[in-house]
């Protein structure tokens, strides 16, 4: 029993070109920093399949699963790229990543379920959280937490689920897909105000939404973790938690004006495993979201991954 690695090299072909933060060289930094600190043979690495239609409708509009699944095959056919907003591009190779991240999401799922592995994370792009459930913006297409969370809940049986955000941007998407749906509970911390602006109140009763200002260190967010997100996690006693993990609020990253530093993501990591193995059985999916300075996202997925092997 141990950690799978869900990736494929399909997640490469997805580039916006142009010097885009969200770029195909965030895998090869993770997957090099991996191997050079020996973490990599820990890990069960695992290919990402891609995804069916069927699991993205289960957090997305039919009609625009369709729709954005027209546009991004005809580019790849085509090989004319497309800006989708002004900061999400889809190039030739965006169709099959879109597919094959939220494929692992839902993969990961059954594996952990399955009793297969104690817990995954999917080192995949384009990342998801800003997705909504007809609109894709902010580098995402389709909200591969948001699937994963109801493949779940709607094929797997499970009844109550938790999703964890700590990336930098609020997960507006996530929020969108999973408002009033009591049988989740979703926590994040977020820099505000920040891209996309919103999350300072919260859409839904099930959510628990902790926004900071900029220059915000480590400590305080942990402090805030510990007071906002902890008794709620306890009391919803989740099945199953998902993490949308980001590292885009480490100190070096540039696209947000957070402190945090490797050990605080470990120990949120910790934090969330905690009730993972309290409620849980242990079973986590975390799944890539930001991250942009190479090494510092390298370095703090290592983190997050030590904890998770420590299972
Ligand atoms: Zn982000």
């Amino acid at each position: 029993m141990t950690t799978a690695y869900y990736s494929h090299p399909d997640c490469h072909g997805h580039d916006m070109g142009g010097g885009h933060p969200e770029c195909p060289e965030r895998l090869d930094a993770i997957d090099d920093h991996l191997r050079a600190i020996g973490l990599d043979i820990a890990l069960e690495k695992r290919e990402a399949p891609l995804a069916d239609a069927a699991d993205l409708d289960r957090a997305h509009e039919s009609r625009y699963v369709a729709e954005i699944g027209d546009v991004l095959q005809r580019i790849a056919a085509d090989g004319r790229p497309r800006a989708i907003d002004a900061d999400t591009i889809a190039a030739p190779g965006t169709w099959n990543a879109v597919m094959r991240a939220a494929g692992a999401a839902v993969a990961a799922t059954d594996a952990v379920i399955d009793g297969e592995v104690v817990n995954a994370f999917c080192a995949t792009r384009p990342p998801g959280h800003h997705a909504t459930r007809d609109q894709a913006m902010g580098f995402c297409f389709f909200n591969n937490v948001a699937v994963a969370a109801r493949h779940a809940l709607d094929v797997r049986g499970l009844e109550r689920v938790a999703i964890v955000d700590f990336d930098v941007h609020h997960g507006n998407g996530t929020e969108d897909i999973i408002a009033n749906d009591e049988r989740v509970l979703m926590v994040s911390i977020f820099q505000h105000p920040l891209y996309p602006y919103s999350g300072a109140s919260p859409m839904g009763t099930n959510m628990v939404n902790v926004p900071v200002p900029p220059y915000t260190r480590g400590p305080q967010v942990r402090a805030l973790i510990e007071e906002n997100w902890m008794a709620p996690l306890e009391a919803f006693r989740p099945e199953m938690i998902f993490v949308s993990a980001g590292f885009d609020a480490h100190r070096e990253d540039e696209l947000g004006q957070l402190g945090l530093v490797e050990a605080d993501y470990a120990w949120i990591t910790e934090r969330i495993k905690a009730v993972a193995d309290k409620h849980a059985r242990g079973r986590i999916v975390s799944c890539l979201e930001g991250g942009y300075n190479l090494g510092a996202l390298a370095r703090s997925v290592a983190a997050h991954l030590r904890v998770l092997l420590a299972a």
